[in-house]
């Protein structure tokens, strides 16, 4: 396991103070970056802390009572967050995640829903407001979730048998617990539900089809179940290409099983390649991250639990926003217009296409920087 351990400077990755302009004009919506893809979704990651330890995300070895995790008073604050919301969709962000970590961990996280969702674009329309969570604790916060103003959920579940499940999250946490919490979300109007799961070959990939089975017969429409290629973010989880099990072998599996035909994207920039039961039993979809990128329409910025905005999944800089929300010694704190005009900049800018140069790259990016983990940049 010795080339787990990482520097106790893990979480500071590298970030700059973004250029302000010198006379930052009106926010203008939908400008695109140096690919020409808007930007149209965010997500914000509220804790890098988590109650599970998933072998491909947080690995034990690494993640343990050493580890140091941001202090307190290094996360931004729900009024800053919502700031940075509201600085955000005048630039043309229409959709807002909430994640981590485990997002459900953080404290009042429905008081944010509340204040996120009391947001409008320009147009006077309320913002598409989900969340991302392991489902550990949903069945208790599910009801309270809804009546802030979340409109959906994405529940992560790695099997259906409940011993691999346990193994996968490494700390013993029973899947009927997240079952439940998925009956929960469901009961409180938190639907349609995707359920995503990571499929990682030898370790669950048999649990793709009883998974499919049990979402189709307990939850029919109500839930839509995704499988992910298991993907090289992050340095620590020792990811290695045998070990992706490619989403076209997961459609044929199911195909076998429980036939499917093909469905058009519901939307510009998602992520899943939908397929439909054909007997009128649901629709799944198959995120294929690795073996065919999708970085062409990706149109998602990604906040941290501190404040630094990313521009990839896999990127290894970031751009301190709360160094502009909060000031520093050496600069003091800017208006929106001057934040936005920096964000806008920086989308300007933006050229990330790591999943469709994967391959071509080395795994640590040039400079000696280590890319961002995926439990402190949310998925
Ligand atoms: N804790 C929450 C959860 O697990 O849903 C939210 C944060 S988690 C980082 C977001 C998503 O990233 C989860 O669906 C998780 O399965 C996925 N994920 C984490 N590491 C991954 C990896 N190496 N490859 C593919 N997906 C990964
Ligand atoms: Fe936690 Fe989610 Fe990462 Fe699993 S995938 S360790 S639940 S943050
Ligand atoms: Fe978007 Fe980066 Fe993922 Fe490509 S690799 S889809 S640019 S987050």
């Amino acid at each position: 396991m010795g080339e787990h351990v990482i520097p106790l400077a893990d979480l500071r990755y590298a970030a700059d103070r973004p250029a302000i302009p010198d006379q930052p004009g009106p926010l203008v919506p939908g400008a695109a970056d140096r690919l020409g893809r808007p930007l149209h979704d965010l997500r914000i990651s509220v804790t890098d802390r988590c109650n599970f330890r998933c072998t491909y995300c947080m690995p034990k070895e690494v993640f343990d009572a050493q580890y140091s995790f941001l202090p307190q008073s290094s996360l931004l604050s729900f009024e800053e967050i919502t700031r940075l919301a509201r600085i955000f969709v005048a630039l043309g962000v229409r959709k807002l995640r909430l994640t981590g970590g485990e997002p459900l961990l953080r404290k009042n996280l429905d008081a944010l829903v509340a204040m996120l969702a009391a947001l409008r674009t320009p147009d006077g329309q309320s913002l598409d407001i989900t969340l991302t969570t392991n489902g550990s604790v949903l069945a208790r916060k599910a009801a309270a979730l809804k009546a802030a103003g979340l409109r959906r959920v994405t529940v992560s579940l790695d099997a259906l048998d409940d011993t691999v499940f346990r193994r996968m999250n490494d700390v013993d946490f029973p899947v009927a617990d997240v079952l439940g919490g998925i009956e929960a979300a469901l009961a409180a109007g938190l639907s349609p539900i995707k359920v995503n799961m990571v499929v990682k070959r030898g370790t669950n990939d048999q649990e793709i089809v009883p998974l499919a089975r049990h979402v189709r017969e307990r939850f029919g429409h109500g839930v839509i179940l995704r499988f992910i290629e298991y993907m090289d973010v992050g340095a620590t989880n020792g990811w290695r290409m045998d070990e992706v099990l490619p989403s076209a072998e997961v459609v044929r599996r199911i195909d076998e099983a429980f036939p499917l035909c093909a469905l058009q994207a519901s939307a510009p920039g998602e992520t899943a390649e939908r397929w439909a039961y054909r007997d009128g039993g649901g629709e799944i979809g198959v995120i294929s991250s690795v073996t065919r990128a999708f970085c062409r329409d990706c149109n998602r910025a990604r906040l941290s639990t501190e404040g630094k905005l990313f521009m990839c999944l896999f990127a290894s800089r970031g751009h301190d926003l709360r160094a502009l929300l909060r000031g520093t010694p050496e600069a003091s704190p800017c208006t929106d217009e001057q934040i936005g005009a920096a964000i806008a900049g920086l989308w300007s800018g933006r050229d990330d296409r790591y999943s469709e140069l994967r391959g071509a790259q080395q795994a640590t990016p040039p400079g000696g920087h280590r890319r961002v983990e995926m439990h402190y940049i949310g998925g």
